[in-house]
């Protein structure tokens, strides 16, 4: 029985009767530095690793493999140490140290094999930066999408006018249809023609169309000539793309978009363009049917001439406006001769033909900015801001001369003839308030009428 140290530690750190590993290599120097050189290295390198992981672990506290981290930093530690030993060993021969750590190096190597080996399934499973590369692209074109949606959105919102809505969508194409030239084409009231409202890029288009030209019109769905099959109002026969407006089941109009130049649409930008197009024209039938209720609400329904509501509402404003800016307002107010009449002689149909013809003829003669109204009957009242009373007379007396060359004929018999009977009376001039001026001008037609008829008096 050799003599040697009885405890456990004592044994640990005992090197009695060994012999340092030098011996091996005959104390070579080559070959003692080469082994104690590499063995440093790696033992340099192995405790570097650890501080790395650990780096890692601090900064992406979301990755799901950190006992994977830490098992293999304690590894990789316990190889070092291992290392270590070897370069001791060359000259003192703690044999039993060395054998020690290298039970906790191959406990360790085992524990990581462990971790490893469950965590491989999830290692695999792990989106490939492709994929995520792809994934986010589809992110990112979604996040456009629903901010480009969103801003049209919003400026199509604050729209108080189709014509309003019209300028919102040529001003944003460029951005929306992607740099394609295109036309929006929004069919009329009586549903038989599209009419171009608006240009953009200079785009070649008819500037109407009839709607069974259109082959998205007719199918109701996105149209593009890859058959060959162009739509008819399409004059240029390059790639193209029409896309319907559709609200309610019902087309409001087109979109149409040249691609000769850029080329037709990816398939995203397709179905993308598609939505948009749904999102505008249902602002646009909203706009629309906005606008109808406005002006049913504003006109008579007989002659389209504004009602009286309106032209009080108007007179108010403008005098206010007059008032401020110091100028004048025209007022006129005007009755058709013998109207009681021809109502009688000739029923209440012809009378309505008759105060048609006459409204006509007054939307014709006066300017646009003047409010030309049917104020009850066969009475009218003109606004007529910032004109004076020379020019409001004359422009009244031109009137009855119109009126008086007017023929109307029903049912073959002529109606007539006709003349009008005009008062007119100035703010402020005259009077000062609406209700005041309106009096004024029906006692200068009172007058007109007890002179004769036929005739333009001024408020005396
Ligand atoms: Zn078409």
């Amino acid at each position: 029985m050799p003599h040697g140290p009885h405890g456990p530690l004592e044994r640990v750190f005992s090197i009695e009767g060994l012999m340092p590993h030098g011996h091996c290599y005959l104390w070579d120097p080559w070959l003692v530095w080469m082994h104690a050189l590499s063995d440093a290295f790696i033992f340099g390198a192995y405790t570097v690793i650890p501080i790395l992981l650990v780096q890692i672990v601090r900064a992406r506290k979301d990755l799901p493999f950190h006992w994977m981290l830490f098992c293999f930093g304690i590894f990789i530690i316990a190889c070092g140490g291992t290392h270590l030993m070897e370069i001791v060993n060359l000259w003192y021969p703690y044999y039993w140290l060395a054998g020690m750590i290298k039970i906790i190096t191959a406990l360790a190597s085992v524990s990581t094999a462990a971790v490893l080996y469950k965590i491989v399934p999830l290692a695999i499973s792990y989106p490939r930066p492709d994929k995520l590369q792809a994934l986010n692209s589809q992110l990112e074109r979604k996040m456009y999408e629903i901010t480009l949606s969103n801003k049209i959105g919003e400026h199509l919102q604050a729209c108080l006018s189709s014509e309003e809505a019209f300028d919102v969508i040529s001003h944003m194409a460029g951005e929306i249809f992607l740099g394609r030239p295109g036309a929006l084409c929004i069919i009329n009231s009586s549903r038989d023609i599209a009419a171009v409202q608006r240009r953009w890029e200079g785009v070649q288009h008819d500037d109407t169309f009839l709607l069974e030209d259109c082959r998205a019109l007719r199918h109701g769905r996105p149209y593009s000539p890859d058959s060959g099959l162009v739509c008819k109002h399409i004059t240029n026969k390059g790639a193209s793309l029409c896309l319907p407006l559709v609200a309610h089941g019902e087309a409001v109009g087109i979109i149409y978009l040249d691609c000769t130049q850029q080329g037709v649409y990816s398939e995203i930008e397709r179905a993308f363009l598609i939505l948009l197009a749904e999102q505008m024209a249902l602002f646009l039938a909203n706009l629309k049917m906005r606008e109808i209720l406005r002006r049913q609400s504003t006109r008579d329904q007989l002659t389209d001439l504004y009602n009286r509501r309106y032209m009080e509402e108007s007179l108010a404003r403008e005098i206010s406006r007059a008032t401020r800016n110091n100028s004048v307002i025209a007022t006129l107010m005007l009755d058709i001769d013998h109207f009681k009449k021809f109502n009688d002689e000739n029923g209440h149909d012809a009378g309505d033909v008759i105060l048609r013809q006459v409204s006509k003829l007054m939307s014709e003669n006066f300017r646009a900015s003047d409010v030309v109204c049917r104020y009850g009957g066969e009475e009218f009242v003109v606004l007529m801001p910032d004109a004076t009373l020379e020019a409001a007379a004359r422009k009244a007396d031109r009137f009855r001369e119109e009126v008086k060359k007017l023929s109307v004929v029903r049912n073959g018999v002529t109606l007539g003839p006709l003349s009008v009977s005009v008062g007119i009376a100035i703010f402020p001039e005259h009077a000062r308030t609406s209700e005041a001026l309106i009096r004024s001008a029906d006692n200068a037609l009172y007058r007109a009428k007890r002179d004769g008829r036929d005739r333009v008096c001024v408020f005396e």
